[in-house]
């Protein structure tokens, strides 16, 4: 069997980064730079004040107080037009461009005013408060590097560079295929031997998270032509997510009805806890992830795999998969798969997190998953664990509160 390891390295090979398309700024949140951003502009575009006061030439200032006169006002976005000459100053206003002639702003604070006279009590240092064009970026330097995941600071940043239109990755296109003659769709009626496919849901809610575009194929019973006839209905999708079906038992048919299709195998079966059979390759020129059907195996799968495979896409260079946190609770030793525990996380301001491993880690089990705020790992072979132990975590929940 695969470590993680290995199958994400066969993963991030196997993948190659989306082509790009154009975008409107103010549409590009969470999207994926495709090239770099270079600034149009300097910013700020011409040395501007940052306080309200008074531009002055230093030089005319070597002792206060000394008293200049007053020859005109630039406020932010109607710049005075005149020049500051010797003995003289114009009224300025935070964002207000420095005036031809002027090197420096007084502070009001720093001033007493009567009639056109201006009493300077504080002699400023040469360039006192004043933002020189360029002081945040000067036109011409790259601000944000290709494969870039774009914040909505990012947003900002490139506005004011005056990039408005850009071009970031294509969005993948993700079919989701539910498999198994129980299954149904939520909302279809159904019988007591049948399951609604929490899947199909789960997986389409995911695959957006992770910037992807994601349409749902329904459900294919565990017969060969119904495989097929959904196998064509993804024609054109970037990758194939499947649930279910993905063992070898009489009714899991993945393996061996896309084997007929042409089904370039990447891997199959990974050593690890909830989810070994696991499907990676590539039918018809689109990526194939074949998940297990458990709904707890797909949604570690789809954390730990799907993730990785739409991050490739995205051409998002490779994010760790782990943080660290406390261990709540002592565990006895683990067997020969990794194990990932769904578990609960609570904050500290002062040291990691601790992660609390629920009691019953049954892969069945949908609602702990749900109340799951990240995954214990678990090496192969681990000793027992005890509580206050640093450990790895993989992150669950969502992280939209960045900005
Ligand atoms: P399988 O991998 O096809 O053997 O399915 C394993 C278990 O997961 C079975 O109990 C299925 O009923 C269940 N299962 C399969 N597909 C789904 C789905 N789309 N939603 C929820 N449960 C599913
Ligand atoms: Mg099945």
């Amino acid at each position: 069997m695969l470590s993680i390891d290995d199958a994400l390295d066969k993963i991030r090979k196997a993948i190659q980064p989306l082509a790009g398309e154009e975008i409107f700024v103010a549409d590009a949140l969470g999207r994926v730079l495709a090239d770099d951003i270079i600034a149009d502009v300097s910013h700020p575009p011409q040395a501007v004040s940052a306080m309200d006061g008074y531009a002055v030439r230093a030089a005319d200032i070597p002792t206060a107080p000394t008293v200049l006169t007053q020859i005109g006002e630039a406020a932010a976005g109607h710049a005075f037009t005149g020049t500051v000459g010797n003995g003289e100053c114009a009224r300025i206003f935070t964002g207000g461009a420095l005036p031809d002639g002027a090197d420096s702003i007084v502070i009001q604070e720093d001033t007493t005013m009567d009639g056109d006279k201006i009493t300077i009590n504080e002699a400023p240092k040469p360039g006192a408060w004043v933002r020189p064009e360029g002081l945040d970026f000067a036109a011409g330097k790259t601000l944000l590097a290709a494969d870039t995941l774009l914040t909505a600071r990012d947003l900002g940043l490139a506005s004011a560079a005056g990039a408005t239109w850009f071009r970031v990755r294509r969005k993948p296109r993700i079919a989701v295929l539910s498999t198994g003659d129980e299954v149904v769709m939520p909302g279809a009626p159904h019988r007591s031997d049948q399951i609604v496919s929490s899947n199909s849901v789960a997986l389409m809610a995911y695959a957006q998270v992770l910037g992807a575009e994601a349409v749902s194929l329904g459900v294919a019973e565990d017969r060969p032509e119904s495989l097929r006839a959904k196998l064509k209905d993804a024609a054109g999708f970037d990758m194939l997510v499947t649930s279910g079906g993905a063992s070898v038992g009489d009714h899991d048919l993945i393996q061996s009805v896309f084997g007929d299709e042409g089904l370039d195998l990447g891997f199959y079966k990974i050593a690890m806890r909830p989810g070994k059979p696991l499907i990676f390759g590539n039918i018809g020129g689109m990526h194939l992830l074949g998940l297990p059907g458990n709904p707890v195996s797909t949604g570690v799968c789809a954390a730990i795999f799907m993730r990785a495979a739409i991050e490739c896409m995205l051409g998002l260079p490779p994010q760790p998969l782990y943080q660290a946190a406390r261990l709540g609770s002592d565990l006895g030793p683990n067997g020969k798969r990794l194990d990932f525990m769904r578990a609960r996380l609570t904050p500290s301001d002062t040291d990691l997190p601790t992660a609390t491993p629920f009691d019953r880690q049954d892969s069945a089990m949908l609602a702990a998953f749900a109340d799951a705020d990240c995954l214990i790992m678990r090496e192969i072979g681990a000793g027992p664990a005890t509580q206050g132990d640093v450990v790895k975590i993989v992150p669950l929940g969502f992280s939209s509160l960045k900005f």
